[in-house]
């Protein structure tokens, strides 16, 4: 019997050898079945022979599926991100074959595949001329069945989605072909498909966290055999084995959510150009504020450019103004600005709706005792509970450890004395209130709203004026397109500012540009209020300005300047354990064994930013390297044959995004 070589989509395995029966045909890229520490598991034949001998102790193949075989290009993608990201190829083929489930008998017998047929739109919009010009560039790479990384730049309502939704009815309009759009948030996807729907006549196929096993094993065999035609994801989307994808579109492609934070750590951003070059399809980064890297790889004509300058139709940009918290403003105690109250009381008088954004979660960021001094600490991490009246308690953000709300300080004994310091958008609604007895508010917060049927009930109240301010956090500020709001106030401009890591500026202009880009989206002039006690501040200067290019510019000279990406690569090794001397010790070790290079640095340890989480300690080590070096390459060598003691965690992060 030959050898073969099978995957098995599971966390830090490689491939194994298994012998191939007589009676079953198996070739590269077919679903099998094998035994692997007495379970029965789903595999992929990854070789077709193994160079392991030991005919005794491999098993044989059980069985091989009846399903379409994962193909050449995705197997080359999952190899290819597994390198990249070092982790083992099994790790990321469990995100190709996430439900083991869709195996069974019973739900592979029931499924029927949908055929794939072609769609004809249910209606259509007259494009202006400046969409026009931009998809016509657009299609090119479509036409010529090229691969090509197309970035679409327009202003906040200049009609992006419209411009690839013409791409989309194009794949659409032939017999087969699927086209998928990541979107960096699953909270964006019910009023994506809400205009999918009206504008195709169909509903997408989506694939998020949010579902049940029933409807992703749905969705996996339909995407699998061709039948679900557009897909709308978040990040693990990007890795479902589609029969035959043309086209790719990344939805506000700046947004740092595409970065994978837990278990396998990628950018989905980076990667879908990496499928999308495997697949020799054409991919499309949408965005109103495309990312510096986005933009750097513009420049060096890696990427080409398609811009739309302005808002469609009659909408022009809302215009901004700075107020300066401090002086009069601070001294009131106030976190709404007198101009602020102004401007919301001309809101309310004419029927509009305002937004108030403040990215801060709960009532106070840290309450403390004003007798005694005493400040409410996470038992389990270095951070300070935040105050949540809506929930009467005092909450960690890191590991969710809470306290219930008490009367008396528990050390002095003094009772309500707590003095909560700092605002969360439970104060800003408080103050509102205050204000305006009679408004009609709400909480747009990850703690009011927890499911996608929490979002479409909130849109639904925004959209049908049963709202008049809306308070809250990023969740507010992304994608939503809302008729009737034409003020947004930006309650603490300079508050994303302070983490001081890499794109913390980058990420503050993107996102107030995009908050700000909430007002007046029809026919109603908007405007856009910044408090700040930075006014001089260019990020604040160039938001008002809308000298997107100048701020830019800026950015890349001083990314440049200490060679941080684009111009360097960076990797983080996280070192974390609940022994601090030793998570130190073994972390100082470490670096002084790291292998000296022209290219490459090697920097720390420090404790992270968020010195202990959960209770264990962590160090931080960042790896910097030359552009053109592979920085996996270096920490393959340098780690190879280490061995962390038995209770430390030792994490790399390629292209780190978070720095806590
Ligand atoms: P963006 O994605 O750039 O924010 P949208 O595609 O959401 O912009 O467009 C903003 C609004 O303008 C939407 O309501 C959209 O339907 C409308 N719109 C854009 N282009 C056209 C057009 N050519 N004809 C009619 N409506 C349009
Ligand atoms: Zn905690």
């Amino acid at each position: 019997m030959p050898n073969i070589e099978i995957l098995l989509p599971k966390l830090q395995t490689n491939s194994f050898a298994y012998s191939l029966p007589q009676n079953i045909q198996a070739n590269k890229g077919d679903f099998v079945q094998v035994t692997f520490r007495k379970q029965e598991f789903v595999g992929i034949v990854w070789q077709e022979y193994s160079e392991y001998l030991d005919q005794e102790k491999i098993k044989p193949v059980l069985k091989r599926y009846d399903l379409p075989p994962l193909k050449k290009e995705l197997m080359e993608f999952v190899d290819w991100v597994a390198e990249y990201t070092m982790n083992a190829p099994g790790s990321i083929l469990k995100m190709v074959i996430p439900i083991q489930s869709v195996f069974k008998e019973k739900s592979l017998s029931k499924f029927i595949p949908i055929e794939p047929a072609s769609i004809v739109p249910a209606s259509s919009i007259n494009l202006s001329e400046e969409q026009q010009v931009a998809v016509n560039k657009l299609k090119e790479p479509l036409d010529n069945k090229d691969h090509k990384v197309l970035v679409l730049e327009g202003v906040t309502g200049s009609g992006k989605t419209e411009v690839y939704f013409e791409l989309i009815e194009q794949v659409l309009k032939e017999k087969s072909g699927q086209v998928l759009i990541l979107l960096p948030e699953i909270s964006l996807t019910s009023q994506l498909i809400q205009r999918i729907t009206k504008r195709f006549g169909i509903e997408p196929a989506r694939w998020h966290s949010d579902l049940t096993d029933k409807e992703k094993r749905n969705t996996w065999l339909n995407i699998a055999y061709g039948g679900a035609r557009l897909i709308v994801g978040a990040r693990s989307a990007l890795f479902l084995p589609y029969s035959d994808l043309r086209l790719i579109i990344i939805d506000e492609e700046h947004d740092s959510s595409f970065k994978q934070e837990e278990g396998v750590t990628y950018q989905a951003r980076d990667m879908a150009v990496v499928r999308a070059y495997i697949e020799k399809i054409p991919i499309i980064l949408s965005s109103a504020t495309p990312s510096l890297e986005t933009i750097y790889n513009v420049n060096k004509k890696k990427y080409e450019l398609v811009t739309l300058a302005s808002r469609f139709g009659e909408a022009t940009l809302p215009t901004s103004v700075i107020v300066d918290m401090k002086g009069d403003n601070a001294r009131k105690k106030k976190f709404i600005s007198a101009e602020l109250v102004d401007e919301l009381k001309d809101v309310l008088e004419q029927g509009k709706q305002a937004i108030l954004f403040l990215n801060r979660r709960g009532y106070a960021p840290l309450t403390l005792c004003g007798e005694c001094g005493y400040r409410f600490a996470c038992p389990n991490c270095s951070t300070w509970l935040v105050e949540h009246r809506s929930l009467s308690c005092h909450q960690c953000h890191q590991c969710g450890y809470s306290v219930n709300f008490k009367s008396k300080c528990p050390t002095c004994h003094k009772e309500n004395s707590f003095v909560p310091c700092g605002p969360g958008v439970e104060r800003i609604e408080e103050e509102v209130k205050y204000t305006f007895p009679d408004a009609r508010t709400i909480l747009m917060t990850r703690d009011t709203v927890n499911s996608i049927q929490a979002v479409e009930n909130i849109i639904n109240q925004i959209l049908d004026g049963k709202v008049d301010i809306i308070i809250g956090t990023q969740m507010i500020a992304k994608g939503h397109h809302f008729p009737k709001i034409t003020l947004v106030g930006i309650i603490d401009a300079d508050l994303g500012l302070l983490g001081g890591d890499l794109r913390a500026a980058e990420r503050t202009y993107q996102l107030l540009s995009q908050v700000s880009g909430r007002a007046g989206r029809e026919k109603d002039k908007g405007k856009v209020v910044i408090q700040t006690f930075n006014p001089e501040n260019p990020i604040i200067q160039s938001l008002v300005t809308g000298e997107r290019r100048s701020f830019l510019e800026q950015e890349i000279m001083g990314r440049k300047m200490v060679h941080m990406p684009p111009f360097g690569k960076l990797a983080s090794i996280v070192i974390s354990g609940f022994n601090d001397e030793k998570v130190a010790e073994f972390a100082r070790f470490l670096v002084k064994i790291s292998p000296v290079s022209n290219t490459i640095s090697v920097l720390g340890p420090v404790p992270a930013l968020i010195s202990r989480i959960k209770n264990k300690f962590r160090y931080r080590i960042l790896v910097k390297a030359e552009r053109n070096i592979s920085i996996q390459k270096y920490i393959n060598y340098w780690l190879d044959g280490v061995k962390a003691p038995g209770s430390i965690k030792l994490k790399v992060d390629i292209d780190p995004y978070n720095f806590f």
